[in-house]
């Protein structure tokens, strides 16, 4: 590794203007999702990156999380383009939530992941205005005053791009998801000659994908899983069925090729796996014979021995077609005894139950399962931790900045660089939010510099996250809900008969003849005494008071807090 000069970034204060700054406005925490970087120079804003996350446990009702763009909205003349590396959702899923409200900014990305993009984009009837433009890998175009290149990369979606950006900092380096794998299959390896260029030219900063820099060594090559591929297709004796990650092409590019060779049909269920064969063969990435495709509704027309099955749902997930097989309600395909099914992908943290689930009924019903601890099937888009040096030691930036993961990798990644000879000093640990300013060639940590909150999508609907609704709705399935139902006189306000108490999610059936009653008296006293006091009280201020009197009753008999509502009916 080269010398560089010492910096100490304790001492790091904002400096008065900056050349240069990068942001992360997502992605630094929430296991590597929400990924958007912002780089900003005076007079022009580029995105990398606008991915999607998932929501946690907690987040009833949720559908997805998107960074927060309020900056972006700030400074929207500025935005000069958004650069997506790959199509993979936790990259480019949240373009159709702002893309309208950024005034649709041009959209670069390779060919697959702008077909996806597309297609998520029809899926919200944005298509037609957006600006989507096709970045050529090795051939470098300009975005406002900035030179931006596309590198080619492997990862686990064909199509992978890390981004180079010229700027007069020196180069900044996304590396994007990517690993280095010397035998793919059905593309090049990664291209490490233009890396050594970029070298040359000067790196000042690279921003590294830390997932995975946990795991020591190189990254499993693409060459070994087609090995054990064409050992299972040559033992199975019946059925075949595959589920992987449905944007995995070139894995399923490899399973096609075995099929043929094998003489198997292939039939396809799952949504985004149809909609995936389609675009792969559009552009020309999927080589499939013509007859060698059959609808899935004439699967029983086949011999066993003749038929693979390629399936969604290596996760479990709710309603994908491999969770229906298992749960025996998928309408076309029920298990036989001597069905190989094979999981080719990882389990994402937080799968494994459902996963778990879908393996024991699928084996319960007969079939024979190759997982990828049993067999190597499967082998991730992230790079090892060799890997990540060796990206290191190609570019050799003056700065390095661990992204994509939460703190936990990225500090692995932190400490991995520090153990491969790169200063400690010129690696920075940032939070969403977080600026790293350039001046002169010396980067500056400068905290908080944008505000970041989170959004989260509800059906149509983006809201902030920790909005009282997401809480309410986790009181409500956590400790119930109750709503009481007061008749009273219109004019003298008195009580037409007792409270009508409904209750949901607190009382247990043993408890459901007295507590209702018990509580419904409660609920008359409080009312009583609440008018009593004072009867010209506005009535809001009146079902405020009934409230908290209620859940202190309710907390004291059941150590409950349920939402409470009163409803009050004047007649
Ligand atoms: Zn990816
Ligand atoms: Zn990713």
């Amino acid at each position: 590794m080269t010398k560089f000069p010492s910096v100490d970034k304790t001492q790091v204060t904002k400096p008065a203007d900056f050349n240069l700054r990068v942001v992360p406005l997502g992605g630094c925490d929430h296991t590597g999702a929400l990924n958007m970087m912002m780089l900003e120079t005076p007079h022009e804003i580029l995105v990398i990156d606008a991915g999607l996350g998932f929501p946690e446990e907690d987040m009833l009702g949720v559908d997805y999380m998107i960074p927060d763009i309020s900056y972006l909205k700030e400074h929207k003349a500025k935005l000069k383009g958004i650069l997506i590396t790959h199509g993979h959702l936790d990259h480019y899923g949240a373009l159709p939530h702002f893309l309208k409200e950024l005034d649709n900014p041009p959209v670069y990305s390779t060919a697959f992941a702008r077909e996806l993009i597309l297609q998520r984009l029809k899926e919200f009837k944005l298509d037609q205005e957006a600006n989507l433009i096709l970045a050529e890998k090795g051939k470098s175009f300009s975005v406002g005053n900035l030179k931006v290149l596309y590198i080619h990369t492997n990862h686990s979606i064909p199509d992978t791009a890390s981004i180079a950006i010229d700027t007069p900092e020196g180069v900044v380096y996304f590396s994007g998801d990517f690993k280095f794998d010397e035998t793919p299959e059905k593309e090049a390896p990664a291209d490490k000659e233009v890396l050594l260029k970029l070298q040359k030219r000067g790196v000042a900063l690279l921003v590294s994908d830390s997932l995975n820099s946990e795991i020591p060594g190189r990254s499993v090559s693409e060459r070994v899983i087609n090995h054990t591929f064409q050992e299972i297709f040559a033992k199975a004796k019946k059925r075949l069925i595959v589920a992987a990650f449905a944007s995995n092409m070139n894995r399923f590019q490899q399973i096609v090729d075995a099929a043929q060779a094998h003489h198997r049909k292939i039939f396809l269920t799952g949504r985004s796996l149809i909609q995936n064969f389609k675009i792969t063969q559009k552009l020309g990435y999927l080589k499939l014979p013509k007859d060698l495709l059959v609808n899935i509704k004439s699967v029983d027309h086949y011999q066993d021995e003749e038929i693979l099955i390629l399936a969604t749902g290596s996760q479990g997930e709710d309603y994908a077609a491999l969770t229906r097989i298992a749960a025996g309600t998928h309408l076309d395909v029920k298990i036989k005894k001597g069905d190989t099914v094979v999981l080719s992908s990882s389990i994402i943290p937080g799968n494994e139950l459902s996963v778990q689930r879908s393996v024991n009924s699928l084996g319960k019903m007969g079939a024979h399962i190759v997982q990828n601890n049993i067999l190597a099937v499967h082998t991730s888009g992230h790079g090892c931790q060799e890997d990540k040096l060796l990206l290191l030691k190609f570019l050799q930036p003056r700065y390095f900045l661990p992204y994509h993961g939460e703190f936990y990798f990225r500090n692995l990644h932190a400490e991995l660089a520090e153990k491969g000879g790169f200063p400690e000093q010129h690696i920075f640990m940032l939070n969403d939010g977080d600026a790293l300013e350039f001046r002169q060639k010396q980067a500056y940590l400068h905290k908080e510099a944008v505000k970041i909150g989170r959004q989260v999508v509800e059906g149509t609907r983006i809201s902030d996250e920790g909005s009282w609704v997401l809480r309410e709705r986790q009181i409500m399935a956590e400790e119930g809900i109750v709503v009481l139902v007061y008749k009273i006189n219109k004019t003298n306000r008195k009580l037409l008969g007792a409270p009508k108490l409904f209750s949901k999610g607190f009382i247990y059936q043993e408890e459901s003849q007295s507590l209702p009653r018990i509580f419904s008296q409660e609920a008359k006293r409080i009312y009583e005494e609440v008018v009593t006091k004072n009867g010209q009280r506005p009535q809001k201020e009146i079902i405020h008071e009934i409230r908290s009197t209620m859940q202190k009753v309710i907390r004291k008999k059941l150590d409950k807090e349920p939402i409470v509502l009163p409803v009050i009916i004047e007649i």
